[in-house]
């Protein structure tokens, strides 16, 4: 163990805590990090026990194949020749990675960078998928960049907040918490909830929106209308940086009507909608929160779309205190759509379907091949094992066997799998049963790297302990496979620095401006300077060294027009609405 006090970020949500790790003669001391702008010196009980977590009890040591312990050169081989075996017999597309929010940036850069430019698939996928992927596809369609806006101080800037689908005060408690105090000191501060159940977050609320399950769209459509009616709309923003209100604003006032159509679509008495649409009609600076209860739905992305609109309409973006604002779920989930780990995206928020985006990829990792379709995302990927078209599979840092719907199908997939390979910290979970290869990973306290909060903030995570055992990180993992792959001189990494600043330089190559996710000024950082790099929200670029807290201050977006885009939403009920055949309506 180090000596003196680390600060690290906590791994449990996306919050993005710092934490600061102080040994001591009982074990190390875990406390907030008065320094790190997410939670100014707060942890939640989650964050405070994090020296509990660190024994090594029931971690997997060593590596293993059928069960018996091999050493590294053993394992790492058998996971080279199996996957090569299996891209010559049945193509690239036969094989396939499902990775985790919980890995750093640089483990999911590196396993991105191997599928996708040198294996020749887009099948690596990310169980951030579950928790995100509809904001991700809202973001693109309305700026044309997988973009928040907004900074964690705006929470505290803005004079209304709207929680819609977010139970900050169990999934985000150190957010939480700084509403509460925000509210403590500002009374006139006002904060909404929609959620179909009252959750302790309703303990902050003046209003509460006991909407019926999936009538979001409903709800904001409806607003949007009644924002236009009442003569609210910012006619120079909508003017002059936007495009396709008019047809939002049809669809809108056809599919959601009067306040008391509203109401009775959405079960909730029409003086609640009249109170909500008031209260964001007489607030400049609202911050409209989602998390799980938007994103977690077959009509997700048209309900952050909803959400969205309503602050275009009125403006309300690019300024203190104003704008849409995505929790995202896991610690790393926004590192994770920095690199490229989903399915259906490039590296450095490039676009799969653009050939110019692949081949400058291609160009800059000097790959041999590229994939040019989106590959399977997570549902799909472990659908198409089951039906026997992935042959090979490469879980990283997750438990699907646990944590994917229908887990049934799931085990049934893995079981028929002809090659199962799994990184984990862990020797026993659900997952790892079906391993054919079990691979030692480090976890927390033992690994170096980067991850990104809801707030676009990169934190530094450190190690303050030894690797255990024959434990290694999975960066390091992949390197090693990629090599024995053929693939040696793109996959020389020798520590985590060097993969960010490669990382960093691919947000920067041949940009000029066109793509926001841009930390080329983080590229040249030296080793020592990577260890001690201080929390910063991208885009950190030339122009903007110390990071950029908020976004679309200029009004400009990344949208072909530059324009940011109204999207014309249809409310979508749920499949089976509640009746007499499902008298239960279930949500996550
Ligand atoms: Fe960790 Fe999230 Fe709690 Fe912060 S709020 S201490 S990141 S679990």
């Amino acid at each position: 163990m180090t000596a003196s006090p680390t600060d690290t970020t906590c791994p449990y949500c996306g919050v993005g805590c710092g934490v600061t790790v102080t040994p001591g003669p009982d074990g190390v001391k875990v406390s907030g990090s008065s320094v790190h702008p997410a939670n100014h010196g707060r942890l939640c009980s989650k964050g405070a026990a994090l020296g509990e977590t660190l024994g090594h009890e029931d971690r997997l040591l060593e590596p293993q194949v059928d069960g018996h312990g091999v050493d590294w050169g053993t394992a790492l081989d058998k996971v080279a020749d199996g996957f090569r075996r299996t891209i010559e017999k049945h193509g690239p597309d036969s094989v396939a990675f499902y990775v985790s929010g919980q890995l750093l940036t640089e483990d999911y850069y590196v396993a991105n960078k191997l599928m996708k430019g040198f294996i020749g698939s887009a099948n690596i996928d990310t169980n951030s998928r579950l928790c995100m992927a509809s904001s991700v596809a809202g973001h693109k369609r309305a700026f044309g960049a997988d973009a928040v806006p907004c900074s964690y101080e705006d929470l505290e800037a803005a004079s209304l907040i709207v929680l819609v689908g977010s139970n900050a005060a169990w999934c985000h408690p150190v957010l939480y918490q700084r509403l509460v105090r925000a509210k403590d000191t500002n009374p006139g501060l006002k904060v909404v909830v929609v959620d179909p159940r009252a959750t302790a977050t309703v303990d902050l609320a003046d209003l509460h929106l006991t909407i019926a399950p999936g009538m979001d769209v409903v709800l904001f459509n409806g607003l949007l209308a009644y924002l236009d009616s009442e003569g609210l709309t910012d006619a120079s923003f909508v003017d002059d940086h936007t495009e396709g209100m008019a047809a939002a604003l049809a669809t809108a006032r056809s599919s959601a009507g009067s306040p008391s159509s509203v109401a009775a679509q959405c079960g909730v008495p029409v003086d609640d909608v009249r109170e909500f649409y008031a209260l964001f009609a007489e607030h400049e600076r609202v911050v409209s929160v989602y998390s799980q209860g938007v994103n977690q739905s077959s009509s997700g992305t048209d309900k952050v779309n909803a959400i969205i609109n309503c602050h275009l309409l009125t403006g309300r973006i690019g300024h203190e205190g104003a704008g849409p604002f995505s929790f995202t779920g896991q610690p790393n989930a926004m590192g994770g759509r920095e690199v490229g780990g989903l399915a259906n995206q490039l590296a450095a928020h490039m676009a799969l379907e653009d050939w110019s985006h692949r081949d400058r990829v291609q160009r800059f990792w000097r790959s041999p091949v590229m994939a040019d379709t989106a590959g399977l995302k997570a549902v799909d990927l472990f659908e198409a094992m089951g039906e026997g078209r992935i042959k090979a599979v490469w879980i990283m840092a997750t438990n699907p066997a646990v944590s994917l719907p229908d887990n049934r199908r799931v085990r049934e997939a893995l079981a028929r799998c002809e090659l199962v390979v799994v990184s984990d910290c862990h020797r026993q979970t659900d997952t790892t049963e079906f391993a054919d290869i079990l691979l030692p990973a480090t976890t927390w306290g033992e690994k170096n790297g980067t991850v990104t909060n809801s707030e676009r903030r990169i934190s530094r995570q450190r190690a303050f302990l030894p690797a255990p055992g024959k434990s290694r990180p999975d960066w390091w993992m992949v390197s090693q496979v990629a090599q024995r792959l053929g693939f040696a001189e793109a996959f020389a990494y020798t520590a985590p620095a060097q993969i960010f600043r490669e990382h960093a330089a691919l947000s920067g190559f041949e940009n000029h401006g066109q793509r926001l996710f841009d930390i080329s000024a983080l590229s040249t950082l030296s080793d020592d300077d990577y260890d001690s790099l201080a929390p910063i929200q991208w885009p950190v670029t030339v122009d903007r060294p110390r990071g950029t807290p908020r976004l679309f201050t200029d009004r400009r977006f990344f949208t072909p027009t530059g324009r940011a885009r109204f999207v014309a939403v249809s409310p979508q009920a749920p499949a089976n609405a509640p009746g007499e055949a499902y008298p239960w309506s279930l949500n996550t």
